[in-house]
């Protein structure tokens, strides 16, 4: 028998480790660095933290359901997530990605990889013969956020594992966006998930995670063996946290999602708003695509005000609505991608894909949407 997946975000498919026999109802947070061996040479399958925790083997078993997947590694936040992804990588090795990233993934390609001797090209991956053309010998992965962060371009992400699959390569996608709930890469022929689940997936603001799922059982044991080697594993009472998050993840998405919808509606129609940027709306450029690939367009959108005075005004002036980086939470939040999440993307660079003085992203929590758009009423006056 399989659940559908309002009932695995809190059971999962099948069921707990047999480590649990209490019987308690909301699995215990395991607080401990090591454990005894019961004999020399032998072990209880627990060794040591970095390596096996009984509520992050939890958690992990719970999104790896989620996500179709055969493992899940947690770790300590997203971006531990994508380092110890791309040190599978070697010397050499090309990459092509999505030129609309978040801007710590730039960084880690940037600071880190580039550095290490691999090389990146950007392209738009909405554009499929973009994706093809920058397609090289030595290119060994292909790096997706769909949709992007913060204009929500929408990638056909069957097509693009296609063009990977013909160039032997792997390919593989951030979900944080649009989680599970709403998007399943896996099953449109990704190799690897990529979470932040300091975002959606835990959902209240308050806790720092990540996770890499896949359904390649060499690619999974390799991730393990970099987090047991590089340590950025994900600590007991923040695996409680996410796994806690979880359980409410259907009803928030809903919910998000039904006010980003009501908000983008209520932005096209006000004078000092330009253009607004959510896949739900009819007109956006992903619209076909994200019907055919998703069951839902989220709760994250992006919208250009008439003058750089506007979005300065909007930010100081909002109140329930805060102006703070970071997104997926309950609460609404309000970021300015040009001197926070994409300051370190070179000017040009970020003009042409549409980031300047006006853009305002905003994480929709989930408040009640009536006192959210009286917010954004005041904020805009
Ligand atoms: C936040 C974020 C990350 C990085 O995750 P952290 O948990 O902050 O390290 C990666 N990708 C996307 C799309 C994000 O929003």
């Amino acid at each position: 028998m399989s659940y559908q997946i309002d009932t695995v975000c809190i059971h999962g498919q099948g069921s707990r480790k047999a480590i649990e026999t209490t019987g308690a109802i909301s699995f215990p947070i395991y607080q401990t660095a090591a454990y005894a061996h019961p004999g020399v040479g032998r072990s209880t399958g627990y060794d040591y933290n970095r390596v096996q925790n009984p509520t992050r083997q939890e958690v992990e078993r719970i999104v790896t359901d989620l996500e179709h997947g055969t493992d899940a590694v947690g770790f300590a936040t997203g971006m531990a997530a994508v380092n110890a992804f791309m040190e599978l990588f070697a010397p050499g090795d090309h990459v092509v990605a999505t030129d609309d990233l978040y801007g710590g993934v730039i960084r880690q390609f940037r600071k880190v990889n580039e550095k290490n001797g691999m090389q990146f090209t950007y392209v738009d991956t909405s554009d499929l013969a973009a994706v093809e053309k920058a397609m090289q010998e030595n290119t060994k992965l292909i790096y997706l956020e769909t949709p992007t962060n913060p204009m929500m371009q929408v990638t056909d992400i069957r097509a693009v594992s296609e063009i990977a699959q013909k160039h032997g390569c792997l390919l593989a996608v951030d979900n944080t966006f649009l989680t599970p709930y709403f998007q399943t890469p896996l099953d449109l022929g990704a190799d690897v998930v990529i979470h932040s689940a300091t975002k959606y997936l835990e959902g209240h603001n308050d806790t720092l995670g990540g996770f890499l799922v896949t359904n390649n059982e060499q690619i999974a044991e390799r991730v393990r063996e970099m987090v047991k080697t590089t340590g950025a594993c994900l600590a007991p009472f923040d695996a409680w946290l996410i796994l806690r998050g979880i359980k409410t993840l259907s009803v928030r998405m809903e919910k998000h999602q039904e006010n980003a919808l009501a908000i983008a509606r209520w932005l096209q129609k006000h004078p000092r708003v330009k253009h607004v940027y959510y896949a739900g709306l009819t007109g956006h450029p992903g619209y076909a695509v994200s019907q055919r690939q998703c069951r839902g367009y989220g709760g994250m959108l992006t919208f250009h005000v008439d003058s750089q005075e506007t979005a300065h005004r909007v930010l100081e002036r909002v109140r329930l609505i805060k102006f703070a980086e970071s997104l997926g939470g309950t609460e609404s939040l309000m970021t300015y991608p040009f001197t926070q999440t994409h300051a370190d993307v070179p000017d040009e660079k970020r003009r042409a894909n549409g980031i300047d003085e006006t853009t305002l992203r905003m994480s929709v929590g989930i408040e009640n949407v009536n006192d959210l758009i009286a917010d954004l009423e005041q904020a805009l006056a």
